[in-house]
């Protein structure tokens, strides 16, 4: 039951003037591809967006040529200052187009618009103003004197922050002086459209970033062609391995951003208030979408009871429906695919035995819905507690000692990211420090900065992105 009513705040769609149909995005102009167009569609209501072009395989050897003739004639030739200048320019553009980007990650996505608003777009804004100081710095990045880039970029993003994933690949990649071909998730483009329009603004010489959209098939020809010097990826586990056999015995350097299965580790002498909203924000922000998400609770024994019960006091406040509601909370499950997945994940997790709660809200008609839910008496060796569900659904397992938690937070065979809740300093730095996953967060959970590396152990793949170490994965060093 909710004790505080809300009226709805709707944030307006008119900033937004969509086209009915995108073209793929080459050589600093839209044009048709020659696959079969698709729709992209609204998670929250299934309304249709708009049309999007998709590129065979001939459209992508398209896209290469031009990123290989710019980066030929134009691009590796600039001088960092120059390229820097670009970046500058494009970080202000996406400042100044902030609330249109916002609406349309929402829309586009099922994300709620005060997540896109003041989460997702800030932080494409601040990565590109923040590699676009490397631009002219990069004798300085730990790489050897007058580090070289490597040349054509071959990028493919997933659908859960669909233009942070892009600046993420795209902002390192220009700075380091290389060009770029970069396919967005077939049912996340629309964002990328728009910053197409953005590049076109910002007057980037044609042919340094390409935006190709379609489906697997055309990542799978980025990934595949003969002239992309460098891979990086982020989606799942499943298909980095098969980029991984692609690239297997070829000259292309390559980065993975996979799945995780991170713990939350939350112990008797924490701040409970903090622990409780930073345990909502770990595994509930994104509709749990996240690929750090903190999807494993580990709770010490003597808290288990006051942390499940406040857990559940909490996400019963918590609103869900329409993504553009300013009010809302939890938006909507981005396919119907990743919500059939979470289902047959759930519905797992009752035959093995665990315990199910879920939050009491009214599910929207239309659309794909799923309420946050709580799984107790979980077994470390539950597909709830093993699989990536990426949805918002939190299991929650016990421990009694620290060398209990560690043994149980690395038992995975992901490490991207974990959380230490704990009153305690020097208990954070030695957990912390046993802890086989690539970021690990003290007493908050989800936090992301452009100088700060992120990237996995394990399966959750190789590579940083981020930080100056963001830098390497794009550049020839002479070490
Ligand atoms: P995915 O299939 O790995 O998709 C990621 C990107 O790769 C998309 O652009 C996708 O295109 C493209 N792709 C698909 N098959 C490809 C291939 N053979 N070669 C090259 N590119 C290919 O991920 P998903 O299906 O969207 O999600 C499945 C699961 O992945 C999720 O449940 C979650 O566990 C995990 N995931 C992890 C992250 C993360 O950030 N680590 C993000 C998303 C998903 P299409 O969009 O057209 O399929
Ligand atoms: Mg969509």
């Amino acid at each position: 039951m909710s004790f505080l009513e809300y009226a709805p705040a709707p944030e307006s769609r008119a900033i937004l003037s969509l086209k009915p149909e995108y073209g793929l995005f080459i050589d600093g102009d839209f044009r048709p591809g020659t696959g079969d167009p698709f729709a992209t569609i609204s998670p929250a209501d299934e309304s249709h967006i708009a049309t999007i072009a998709s590129a065979s395989e001939a459209d992508v050897d398209t896209a290469v040529a031009a990123a290989r003739r710019a980066f030929d004639r134009t691009w590796s030739k600039m001088s960092g200052r120059d390229r820097g200048k670009y970046l500058f320019r494009i970080a202000r553009l996406v400042q100044e187009r902030a609330r249109e980007l916002a609406v349309a990650e929402s829309i586009d996505n099922g994300k709620p618009i005060k997540e896109s608003r003041d989460v997702d777009v800030p932080l494409v804004a601040a990565w590109f103003f923040y590699y676009a100081g490397w631009a002219d710095k990069l004798d300085y990045a730990g790489l050897g004197s007058d580090p070289k880039p490597l040349g054509v970029a071959g990028q493919v993003i997933p659908w859960n922050f669909p233009l942070l994933m892009l600046a993420w690949k795209i902002a390192p990649a220009l700075a380091a002086g290389n060009t770029v071909v970069i396919k967005p998730a077939e049912t996340t483009p629309l964002s990328a459209l728009i910053f197409a329009e953005i590049l076109q603004q910002a007057d980037l010489p044609p042919g340094v970033v390409n935006i190709v959209t379609g489906a697997g098939a055309t990542g799978a020809a980025i990934v595949r062609h003969q002239d992309v010097n460098k891979v990086a990826f982020t989606g799942s586990t499943a298909v980095g391995r098969e980029i991984a056999k692609a690239v297997a015995g070829t000259e292309k350097r390559l980065t993975l951003e996979l799945g995780g299965k991170a713990a939350n580790i939350v112990f008797e002498d924490a701040p409970i208030d903090q622990a409780i909203e930073g345990i909502v924000n770990g595994i509930f922000f994104n509709q749990g979408h996240v690929c750090c998400a903190g999807s494993r609770l580990l709770v010490q024994e003597s808290i288990h009871d006051e942390v499940v019960d406040r857990l559940k006091d909490r996400l019963s406040t918590l609103r869900l429906g329409d993504p553009l509601d300013k009010n809302t909370d939890i938006g909507a499950i981005n396919s119907r695919e990743q919500l059939d997945r979470i289902r047959e994940l759930s519905r797992i997790g009752e035959e093995e035995g665990a315990e199910r709660w879920s939050a009491d809200c009214v599910i929207p008609d239309n659309g794909f819905w799923f309420a946050p839910t709580i799984f107790t008496n979980v077994q470390a060796s539950h597909r709830i507690a093993r699989d990536e569900i990426f949805g918002p659904v939190l299991s929650v397992l016990t421990f009694r000692t620290p060398g209990e938690a560690i043994e149980k937070a690395n038992n995975t065979p992901y490490g991207l990211s974990a959380g230490v809740w704990s009153d305690k300093g020097s208990r954070i730095l030695a957990v912390a420090d046993r802890l086989r996953a690539g970021v690990v967060w003290a007493n908050t959970f989800n936090r992301f900065d452009p100088a700060s590396p992120f990237g996995g152990y394990k399966e959750s793949g190789y590579g940083r992105e981020g930080g100056r170490h963001g830098l390497a994965a794009y550049l020839k060093g002479s070490r």
